[in-house]
């Protein structure tokens, strides 16, 4: 900054104009307008050329040897968002009146600052989902979370305990995250917190932003309200301070222009299914485990949605199942309605498929950035509204009913856009084409003008002909000489005297005349007219479309619940899926259950169905058997047939009861979880304990392999304690996968436990995998089976096989000691063991009196003695 400041007198005035908004946004990279270009200057020219990869010039005259870098206003945008997903803040500074009016130098201002989570151009943003800045602000003991969607004007507020920090930005994720600068220092605890749980940008603004009062006070006057208590949200919680801190952001990239954002809505936790990271990854709900894509995910096998904001809306759900009765139960009551009724189904799909981004082209207008093109389609769209509310006139499900008498039907603005809006105008606004013939006469009787030139120029051309008697005059235009009067040189002796001569090509002559001139400046001025007259007029029926933006977007609310509903109906009907019933209790009752997404990939009807019963007598289900026999399909399965009852949809089953799940809790063990190669035996205590700690007994708890990243004893003893201490003091409902045989031994002592097993046959040395599950434990792990399968060498698998005969000769106990009571070891065993003679292992043993071991001592005491043998 000095370098500039020394060199300021010597400055173009430009170049001052351009220091003075970069002054005022030091933090942001400054697009620059000038002409057809953004130009960036000094720091900001290199990072974008390296950023970009666009030349690195310097400026010449006055501002000689100043970096610059500039890209096309015409495809700024790709440029814009490389940059902003690249971390960095962009300032717009535009020229804010008509370089043609301009006396001197153009006037130039920021017109608006773009972050990442402040993006509203449609181009940039995933159609598919809500973009939101979220505003994070820990305040002791609760954390306050406020996230906002520009381009749709949602609005959540809420607070946690500061532990599920990670765990809301992984839900919401956010494309932006601000919290307060004075928290910014890397290595506190809540930074490191922040940047373990995201990778987008984390945007630290001033303090004041989250002043209670002053949030607050901004809140209540953006909503012209006395109490945010109107919106079911106390003035004095700590999401309020969020809130502020977030709208005032937002306000600011907007250059404060006003933000529409015309309410706040608390988000109750207590309303909504909680699905902690874990759990999202390994269910893979919108993202897959593989490449985080969305293929065979749950979201996209039950997204057979029309419009955009209907695909948003069932991420949303999906991301939020509900645990109110009363939402699931009106959900299905659409669903079915729908499911009854094929043709009705067929008909709505016609009219949703001809609806286009409602929410995402009124944020447009509302910023003054639709086009044209935004308002065709947007008349399209409103086109497509009668019939949408005809075919749901009859409807009598509570939910189809209540939405259609959201929708409007817009007539107005729809005629207004008909009338005025052409039907293929050109993306840009200021070269004309965009307004219908008729809709203006002062711009009907300029188009006039300049189509009868067609005509004028004709008449012109065979005058001069006449006049002259060359047969090959020709009366042409271009854009630098305008209209001209061509002759070749052969008939150079034939032209007038009132001919004046403009230019010489190699064979001809090319000559004007005053009449042609003046009717030139007639024509061109007409088309300018024509131009800023339908700006202008374009202007006004973009103004008049924001009236309707509230109706607009209540109207998309309610476009999108039907785009739901009917992709869950058209889903349920074309794979047989039924209505779950949905009761308070604790019971999960599922017959012939399928994974949704399995299923589908597989070839109709290979997929084994399965039942799964909770009950109070049955809490934790110890699930055994073979590598590969379907043990982590099955638990996953009953998982998401557990959320896709919560959000309304039906479920791949032949009948489901589902007591409503307020939590899911998925442990898959660290050699299992292929996704985060980071995962580590630490990180698996971890969510474990945190299961432990926040599981209730209405809480689905999912174990897949728990333990596995350790030794055997250790892993086993931690396996069997976990699952006490889940049925004795959590009661959640569990199912608890293991290769651990010896876990069925839970069953003789804790009355809530289950032993269930995947069925295989063995046949000559192989095993089938029948995928049944059935009651009862398996005492074997069947690994050198799989290992058959997948293709070891016979002398390695027999070598295995005769390994396995010694060790289970050696240590019997692995297999018979089921109680989980300690259990005297056979002394004749030990004595094979150890060679004679004074042994501390001997001694050891002496010194325990094994009526005194708890289960779990005595693993670890035999892990010891185990190791003291090594
Ligand atoms: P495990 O967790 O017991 O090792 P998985 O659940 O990973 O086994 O299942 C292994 C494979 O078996 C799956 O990829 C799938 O192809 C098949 N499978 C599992 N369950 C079923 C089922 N119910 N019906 C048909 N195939 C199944
Ligand atoms: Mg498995």
């Amino acid at each position: 900054m000095t370098s500039v400041k020394a060199k300021a007198e010597s400055l173009t005035p430009m170049m001052k104009q351009f220091n003075r908004a970069k002054r005022a946004n030091p933090d942001a990279l400054l697009f620059f307008r000038m002409g057809d270009f953004y130009e960036m200057f000094y720091e900001d020219a290199k990072v974008a050329s390296k950023v970009l990869g666009i030349a690195l010039t310097s400026r010449s005259k006055g501002d000689a040897g100043v970096p610059m870098a500039g890209v096309p206003v015409k495809a700024y945008e790709q440029y814009l968002f490389k940059l902003i997903r690249a971390g960095y803040k962009v300032a717009i500074c535009d020229q804010i009146e008509d370089p043609k009016q301009a006396k001197g130098l153009v006037d130039r201002a920021v017109t608006r600052i773009v972050t990442a989570g402040t993006i509203t151009e449609e181009e940039l943003l995933d159609r598919t989902r809500s973009s939101y800045l979220l505003s994070v602000f820990p305040a002791g003991r609760r954390t306050g979370l406020a996230w906002i969607d520009m381009s749709t004007g949602a609005f959540m507020v809420t607070d946690i305990a500061p532990a599920g920090l990670a765990d809301e930005i992984g839900r919401i994720e956010p494309a932006e995250i601000i919290f307060p600068e004075a928290l910014a220092d890397p290595a506190s605890e809540f930074m490191i917190r922040l940047r373990s749980a995201t990778e987008s940008p984390l945007t630290p603004v001033s303090d004041w932003h989250f002043d209670p009062a002053h949030a607050l006070d901004t809140l209540k006057e953006q909503f012209a309200v006395s109490t945010l208590r109107g919106f079911g949200v106390d003035d004095e919680s700590v999401g309020v301070s969020a809130a502020g801190a977030a709208l005032l952001y937002a306000g600011e990239t907007q250059m404060d222009k006003p933000l529409q954002v015309g309410k706040i809505t608390p988000f109750l936790r207590d309303d909504h299914m909680i699905l902690n990271r874990a759990s999202r990854s390994a269910l893979e709900l919108v993202a897959n485990q593989r490449d985080g894509g969305r293929d065979n995910t749950l979201l996209a096998s039950l997204d057979g949605t029309r419009t955009p904001m209907g695909s948003r809306l069932l991420r949303d759900w999906i991301l939020l199942p509900s645990t109110s009765i009363e939402t699931i139960r009106s959900r299905q009551g659409g669903v079915a309605e729908l499911m009854e009724n094929p043709s009705l189904r067929g008909d709505l799909a016609e009219a949703l498929s001809r609806i286009f981004d409602i929410q995402r082209i009124t944020t447009k207008v509302l910023a003054n950035r639709a086009s044209a093109r935004d308002l065709v389609n947007l008349r399209q769209s409103i086109e497509a509204l009668p019939l949408l509310m005809d075919l749901l006139e009859s409807a009598h499900s509570g939910i189809l009913f209540e939405t259609r008498s959201r929708l409007d039907s817009l007539e107005e603005t729809g005629a207004l856009l008909g009338r005025a809006i052409a039907d293929r105008p050109p993306a840009t606004l200021k070269e004309g084409g965009l307004i219908r013939d008729g809709y203006n006469g002062e711009l009907d009787d300029l188009r006039s003008i300049r189509s009868e030139g067609n005509g004028y120029i004709r008449q012109f051309q065979e005058r001069e002909i006449a006049r002259t008697g060359i047969q090959k005059l020709k009366v042409s235009f271009n854009r630098v000489f305008g209209y001209y009067i061509e002759v070749t040189h052969a008939n150079k002796d034939m032209i007038p005297p009132d001919y004046i001569r403009k230019q010489t090509l190699k064979n001809a002559e090319r000559y004007i005349t005053p009449e042609l001139k003046e009717y030139e400046i007639k024509v061109l001025t007409s088309e300018e007219k024509i131009r800023d007259l339908e700006y202008r007029l374009f202007q006004d029926i973009r103004e008049k479309v924001c009236e309707k933006a509230r109706i607009l977007q209540s109207t998309a609310e309610a476009i999108a619940v039907i785009d739901v509903l009917l992709s869950l109906a058209d889903k349920a009907a074309k794979r047989g899926y039924v209505r779950p019933e949905i009761s308070e209790s604790t019971r999960i009752r599922i017959r012939e259950g399928r994974h949704p997404i399995l299923e589908a990939a597989m070839e109709s009807g290979t997929f084994v169905p399965n039942d799964l019963d909770f009950s109070d007598e049955a809490r934790l289900i110890i699930l055994t058997g073979p590598n590969m026999a379907g043990k982590s399909t099955f638990l996953r399965q009953n998982a998401l047939i557990a959320i896709m009852a919560q959000i309304g949809s039906f479920v791949p089953a032949a009948s489901a009861e589902i007591g409503l799940v307020d939590r899911i809790f998925t442990r898959v063990g660290a050699s299992d979880d292929l996704a985060r190669g980071s995962s580590t035996f630490m990180v698996e205590m971890e969510e474990t304990a945190s299961i432990l700690h926040n599981a209730t007994e209405k809480s689905l708890i999912i174990l897949d392999e728990v333990g596995r990243g350790t030794s055997t004893f250790d892993g086993l003893s931690l396996a069997w304690a976990i699952s006490e201490h889940i049925h004795d003091s959590v009661g959640a409902r569990t199912l608890f996968a293991t290769h651990y045989h010896q876990l069925t031994g839970l069953v003789d002592d804790l009355k809530g436990v289950v032993n269930l097993s995947v069925a295989v046959r063995e046949w000559k040395n192989e095993i089938i995998f029948l995928h049944k599950i059935v009651e009862g434990g398996t005492d074997k792990s069947y690994g050198i089976h799989v290992a058959r399968l997948a293709g070891i060498p016979v002398e390695v698998l027999d070598r295995a096989a005769r390994v396995l005969k010694d060790l289970e000769f050696k240590s019997p106990d692995l297999n018979v000691n089921r109680s989980g009571k300690a259990e005297r070891r056979d002394s004749s065993v030990q004595l094979g063991l150890f060679p004679p003679g004074p042994d501390p292992v001997r001694e050891e043993l002496d010194t325990i009196d094994p009526e005194e071991l708890t289960p779990i001592e005595a693993l670890v005491l035999l892990q010891k003695l185990k190791d003291m043998t090594q």
